[in-house]
């Protein structure tokens, strides 16, 4: 009932919401254990340019799977570790995964592919985040210029602690995207101050491109401005080959979505990127059958 009177709305003795409420309960109990316990993993979704077809980098995403609540969103317990401040804690267990994945992809002689890499915005409020994101490199061996920090555009106000994080993280020479570019505030205003390499385009401007003539006009507009900037562009959420062929006709250069792949396995990313080195097979105008 409380869904259908939409997510603001107060519901008082409300079982639905009581629901809710437990469930989170159980989320924060379990979560401080599973961090510490490594019960996370992480699964890749491959970023695609579009031109080649060729996997050009992945987006490491958290998954939580618990015995008895099941499958957690990431949406869900990301903002748990936040409130029960776990998210330090949890952000280098995946910086650190993600970066010994990427060196062992290279250790075993597949080409360098960048590592994306989501960046929770509390972080930017942490004096010591830099200092993380340097010791993973040294530790895992990481090279710098193949990992990429993405942020949404809630963290690039232009505030004097934000923008100091964010240029010291340019001074170790990793990249920086703009997650869920054109839904936040302020994105326009933060791309004058910031050093950032890469756009990545909401979902919600790519999944009515081909209806809606006002997304489409955006969606250009946002690609043109990003390109004028020199910003990589990244279309998020592309499901359909008709939205892949307009994105490149818009002048995008790179895609990521279910019509490549849904994030999977590091087993079937090594899989994805011998073949293609091999075979020279490609993800796109012509997938790869799973
Ligand atoms: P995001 O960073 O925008 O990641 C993209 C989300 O869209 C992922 O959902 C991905 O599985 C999904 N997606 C990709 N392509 C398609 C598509 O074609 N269609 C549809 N319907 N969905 C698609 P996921 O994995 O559930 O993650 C949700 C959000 O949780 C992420 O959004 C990210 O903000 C956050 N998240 C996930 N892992 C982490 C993490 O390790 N740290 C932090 N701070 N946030 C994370
Ligand atoms: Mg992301
Ligand atoms: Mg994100
Ligand atoms: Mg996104």
């Amino acid at each position: 009932v409380a869904k259908e009177r939409g997510k603001n709305q107060y519901a008082f003795y409300n079982p639905a919401l009581t629901q809710k409420a437990e469930y989170r309960f159980r989320v924060e109990q379990n979560l401080r254990e599973a961090v510490e316990n490594q019960q996370l993993s992480l699964v890749y979704q491959p970023q695609v340019q579009i031109h080649t077809g060729k996997i050009i980098g992945v987006e490491a995403l958290s998954r939580w799977y618990h015995p008895r609540l099941g499958q957690i969103s990431p949406v869900e317990f990301i903002a748990t570790a936040e409130r029960i401040g776990m998210i330090k804690p949890l952000t280098e267990w995946v910086l650190k995964t993600a970066c010994n994945q990427a060196v062992a992809w290279k250790q075993i002689g597949l080409p360098a592919i960048r590592m994306a890499v989501n960046i929770s915005p509390v972080h930017f409020l942490d004096k010591d985040f830099v200092a993380l994101v340097k010791r993973v490199i040294d530790q895992t061996g990481m090279v710098p210029s193949e990992l990429e920090l993405e942020v949404t555009e809630s963290v690039v106000q232009t505030d004097h602690q934000n923008l100091a994080v964010f240029r010291e993280l340019k001074d170790l020479g990793v990249l920086l995207a703009i997650d869920d570019f054109g839904t936040g505030y302020s994105s326009l205003a933060s791309l004058k101050h910031l050093a950032v390499d890469c756009l990545k385009i909401d979902k919600y401007f790519i999944d009515d491109m081909l209806a809606d003539s006002k997304s489409k006009i955006l969606l250009g507009s946002m690609i043109e401005m990003g390109h004028n900037l020199e910003h990589e562009i990244i279309a998020e959420g592309v499901e359909t080959a008709e939205q892949c062929q307009r994105l490149q006709k818009l002048g995008c250069e790179t895609a990521q979505g279910y019509l490549f792949r849904k994030p999977v396995s590091a087993d079937e990313i090594t899989k994805l990127l011998r073949r293609s080195m091999k075979d020279g097979q490609r993800l796109w105008p012509h997938a790869i059958e799973p």
